[in-house]
């Protein structure tokens, strides 16, 4: 079997445990080598809020979060499984821009064992129309499958007020709600404990967006689950 990364060869050596176990063996999707490249977010220090690695001077919860805590008028915190780091922006590349759907193999067993036990509702964020008319699938719900789903979100369509990487934080955030319940799926997320899926927290703008949504529409609870941060 070869990497899904790098094509190179996945050592398949099984352990003198793993042979007395008797256990289903699962080899991995990639080699040790391109596994290394990634930098998981549980072995090191997060913000208890947003999830992303603190360094030594940075407060708890940071002060990014204080200002989310001031605007955002809902109790709300996310955790990541990696850093946002050179090997994921080359796999959020080849995954999410090229459109390499073979490639959810690489953290869809991580990210559904993260989930697999969970009591919350699984919300996955939705991609927009035009997004999946070009990529052909969603990536959130791509790295979910099998998973029970409740995909109660859509995008809505909003007036295009140029690029949003030009716009201030501020204007981004008091911008259009850029998402809708589908119909006849508030009774689904009335009074129940949800989890938000996505697959990068960049700004935290649209998890905050969708979360503030379900928590209007009656949602008991909302965290966010998303790969990268
Ligand atoms: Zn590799
Ligand atoms: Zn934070």
């Amino acid at each position: 079997m070869n990497c899904l990364l790098c094509n190179g060869q996945v050592d398949q050596g099984l352990t003198l445990s793993q042979i007395l176990s008797f256990q289903a063996l699962t080899t991995d999707s990639v080699c040790s080598a391109c596994r290394r490249q990634f930098s998981p977010l549980n072995r090191v220090k997060t913000c208890r809020l947003c999830g992303r690695k603190l360094l030594a001077a940075m407060p708890d919860p940071c002060l990014d979060c204080e200002k989310w805590r001031r605007g955002f008028p809902y109790p709300f915190a996310s955790r990541s499984l990696y850093e946002y780091n050179d090997a994921m922006r080359e796999f959020m590349k080849r995954y999410k821009f090229m459109g390499d759907y073979r490639l959810r193999a690489v953290f869809s067993p991580i990210l559904k064992a993260e989930l697999r036990t969970t009591h919350r509702l699984i919300v996955p964020i939705p991609v927009h129309e035009s997004t999946m008319a070009t990529r052909g699938f969603n990536q959130v719900t791509g790295l979910l499958e099998s998973l029970k789903l409740c995909e109660c979100l859509a995008t809505r369509d909003q007036q295009k007020t140029g690029r949003q990487s030009a716009k201030n934080r501020l204007t981004r955030v008091l911008a259009e709600q850029p998402f809708k319940l589908k119909p006849d799926t508030q009774a689904q997320i009335t009074a129940k404990p949800v989890v938000l899926v996505d697959d990068v927290y960049t700004t935290g703008t649209t998890i905050r967006h969708a979360a503030g949504l379900l928590m209007a529409a009656g949602a008991a609870s909302v965290v966010g689950l998303t790969l990268a941060r």
